[in-house]
């Protein structure tokens, strides 16, 4: 795919602001059928726990609107580029590694040039690498093991050179295909480290039609959550307080998971690549927030909860 097709020109970001006045007045409404279609497969029943930190990071405050479709309570959220360390008592990973050093010439420089104003975080945004450092009594990561490859969930990964990689197979062969990376990827943070590819090709799990229990005890479920690009999961953690899904991008903020609303469509329209498909993700997740603390990577007030998150089971 050239560059020009990647790449959102004047004419799509008009297509975007209409669409984003259409969405407030109208947000597309929820597929009732749908949802009724949805069956659980309920929970695996582990007997091991496993710990779930949100890495510290600043926030920034944006306007609702901008993040959930036609919603205006209230006015303002905050979102956060947050990484998450989970430790399993085999191993301690990282999800969403998503931040490096100097990101504005290794990462913000290969996105489109109309995205990166809106995409830019605060200057105080932290480095994986720092934010680590700041929690010196979690165990060194074994391997990373980002929901998608989006570039600010995997760019921290360049301060950590040889850290291993775990990547869902179609998120792999999507961000590795044609001459340039898809929008909003990030390839150089993939390069030069071990990459390990996995299929979601276990049983369905609570909503979700796919599955891998990633240490074979089913404290760490990784499930589908297609849409927002090809290869995206969410992360089911079993924790001493109840189960946690970190649902990466499916959805910005919890609001969108609560009421069914899409991501408003500047930049929303820009960033899911399916956007049927994540709407369908999107009614999935609302029913399985009944079960799992749903924590969308960048809602930063969910990633503060997560301290003290409970869940139904
Ligand atoms: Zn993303």
């Amino acid at each position: 795919m050239s560059n020009a097709v990647r790449s959102p020109g004047l004419i799509q970001c008009c297509a975007a602001a209409t669409g984003l006045v259409r969405g407030m007045v109208r947000p597309r409404p929820v597929d009732e059928r749908f949802l009724r279609s949805i069956t659980d497969a309920g929970l695996p029943d582990p007997n091991r726990t496993v710990r779930v930190t949100a890495l510290d990071q600043a926030p920034r405050s944006v306007p609702t609107a901008m993040v959930v479709e036609g919603t205006f309570q209230p006015r303002r959220i905050t979102n956060a580029l947050t990484t998450f360390v989970i430790e399993h008592p085999e191993a301690t990973f990282l999800v969403d590694p998503s931040y490096c050093t100097d990101a504005e010439a290794r990462a913000i420089a290969q996105l489109p040039t109309a995205l990166r104003g809106v995409v830019r975080p605060p200057v105080e945004t932290v480095p994986t690498v720092t934010a680590l450092s700041l929690r010196p009594n979690l165990p060194a990561p074994d391997f990373a093991l980002p929901t998608h490859a989006h570039w600010d969930h995997v760019c921290g990964l360049l301060d950590l050179p040889g850290l291993p990689v775990q990547l869902h197979r179609p998120e792999h062969e999507w961000i590795s295909a044609g001459p340039t990376a898809p929008v909003g990827g990030v390839r150089d943070a993939l390069l030069d480290r071990p990459i390990v590819e996995f299929d979601l090709d276990g049983p369905p799990v609570l909503t979700f039609t796919r599955s891998r229990d990633l240490f074979g005890d089913g404290s760490i479920v990784l499930v589908d959550l297609a849409g927002h690009t090809p290869g995206s999961i969410g992360i089911l953690a079993h924790t001493e307080r109840g189960w946690v899904l970190l649902a990466g991008d499916a959805a910005w903020h919890e609001l969108q998971v609560e009421k069914i609303r899409q991501k408003s469509s500047f930049p929303g329209n820009f960033v899911d690549e399916n956007h049927d498909e994540t709407f369908k993700t999107l009614h999935r997740l609302h029913l399985a927030r009944h079960f799992a603390a749903v924590i969308p990577t960048h809602d930063h007030e969910a990633a503060l909860r997560l301290s003290h998150a409970t869940a139904a089971r």
